[in-house]
């Protein structure tokens, strides 16, 4: 599965609203898990935060554990 597809098949199963050149411009995302914590970015692109994501599963994957992490869009409101 090459990259493009990979991110199809998650933004699917998530229902993650994609538009034409990714994530609404004026919402930001991170990727978020009680255990994990936040992943300490602000994406404003679905590649951006896909990437994040994808990578924090695989890392967690080496050390043979899994990532709870899951993207959220980052309400106005929220602190850093
Ligand atoms: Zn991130």
């Amino acid at each position: 599965m090459n990259k493009q597809d990979e991110i199809q098949e998650v933004t699917e199963i998530y229902g993650i609203d994609i538009e034409e050149k990714g994530i609404s411009r004026m919402s930001l995302w991170h990727n978020i898990g009680s255990v994990r914590g936040k992943c300490g970015h602000k994406h404003h692109t679905i590649s951006g935060l896909m990437k994040c994501w994808i990578e924090d599963q695989r890392d967690c994957e080496k050390m043979g554990g899994y990532s709870d992490r899951f993207p959220r869009k980052i309400k106005w409101d929220e602190e850093e």
